[in-house]
C-alpha cells in the first residue's frame, strides 16, 4: 500500500519570526501522532534553515519551493539542489504552476531540474495540471500527458521510484474551486496508466501522486479516500497549524 504524502507549500508567506511560530504550533499538534503519514513543509528559502533546526527529531520533513539546475556557478539570485540538500532538505517542490505561469518554466527546463534534484539526493514533488480553459475545451489528458512524459523525459526506473508527483489543476488553486473526488481521481488513474506505459505497472502502483487545488480540512478525507490519491499538496491551509494537521489527520484514518 502506499504511503500517503502530506506537503504543505507556503508560497511567499510567513518570514523568520513567523515561521517559528507556526513549525511550533504544527510540532505541538503533531505530538503523539503515530500514523504512517509523510509531513512535509516547504517554507520560502530564508527560513529553511531555521525550520531544519525546529523540526529535529519530529516526524515533521524539510521540503523548498524550487531550485536551479546547476550545482554552482554564476547565475545570480538562484539555489542550487546540492545547497538545499546541505541544509537539511528531503523535497523540493517543482514546476509548480505559479512558477510555469509567472516565470515561464518549460516542461524542458523542469525535466532538468528534476534530474538535478534526484542527483543530490532530493525527493522531486512534480506538479502538472490543466488550466480552465483547457479543461473546458476537452483536452486535460492530453495536456497533462504531455506534462508528465516532458518532466520524466530520460528518468531511469530507478528514478521514478524516487519521485513524488503532484495533479494540481491550475483552476483549483487558491481559488476555493476544488475538482470533485471523481474528477481529481480520473486524471490520477490517467497519469498511473501513463507511468505504466513509460514504465512498468509494477513501478506505477509505487508511485506517489498527491492532489493539490484547495485541499481543506472539510474536504480532505473523501479527496484521500479515492484509489489513486496518495497524498495532498496543500497551500493556503497549511498555513494554518490547525487546518494542515487536520488534513495530515484525515491522511492518518484513511491509512
Ligand atoms: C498549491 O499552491 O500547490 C495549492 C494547492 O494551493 P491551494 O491549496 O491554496 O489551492
Amino acid at each position: 500500500m502506499r504511503r500517503k504524502v502530506i506537503a504543505g507549500n507556503w508560497k511567499m508567506n510567513k518570514d523568520i519570526q513567523e515561521t517559528v511560530t507556526l513549525v511550533n504550533e504544527i510540532k505541538e499538534r503533531l505530538n503523539g501522532f503515530n500514523k504512517n503519514v509523510e509531513v512535509v513543509i516547504c517554507p520560502p528559502f530564508v527560513s529553511l534553515v531555521v525550520a531544519c533546526g525546529l523540526i529535529k527529531g519530529t516526524m515533521i520533513k524539510l521540503g523548498a519551493q524550487n531550485m536551479y539546475h546547476q550545482n554552482d556557478g554564476a547565475f545570480t539570485g538562484e539555489v542550487s539542489a546540492r545547497m538545499l540538500k546541505a541544509i537539511g532538505c528531503e523535497y523540493v517542490i517543482l514546476g509548480h504552476s505559479e512558477r510555469r505561469q509567472y516565470f515561464k518554466e518549460t516542461n524542458e527546463f523542469i525535466n532538468l531540474k528534476v534530474k538535478q534534484a534526484l542527483a543530490n539526493n532530493l525527493t522531486p514533488i512534480i506538479c502538472v495540471g490543466e488550466t480552465l480553459e483547457e479543461r473546458e475545451s476537452g483536452v486535460t489528458d492530453q495536456i497533462v500527458s504531455t506534462q508528465v512524459k516532458g518532466v520524466l523525459a530520460g528518468l531511469t526506473q530507478n528514478d521514478i521510484e524516487k519521485i513524488v508527483l503532484a495533479y494540481e489543476p491550475v483552476w483549483a488553486i487558491g481559488t476555493g474551486k476544488t475538482a470533485t473526488n471523481e474528477q481529481a481521481n480520473q486524471v490520477h488513474k490517467l497519469i498511473r496508466k501513463l507511468v505504466a506505459q513509460l514504465y512498468s505497472w509494477a513501478l506505477a502502483e509505487k508511485l506517489i501522486i498527491q492532489y493539490g487545488g484547495s485541499v481543506n480540512q472539510q474536504n480532505a478525507f473523501e479527496l484521500l479516500s479515492q484509489s489513486d490519491i496518495d497524498g495532498a499538496l496543500v497551500g493556503g491551509a497549511c498555513l494554518k497549524a490547525d487546518s494542515f494537521v487536520s488534513i495530515i489527520g484525515a491522511a492518518g484514518e484513511v491509512g
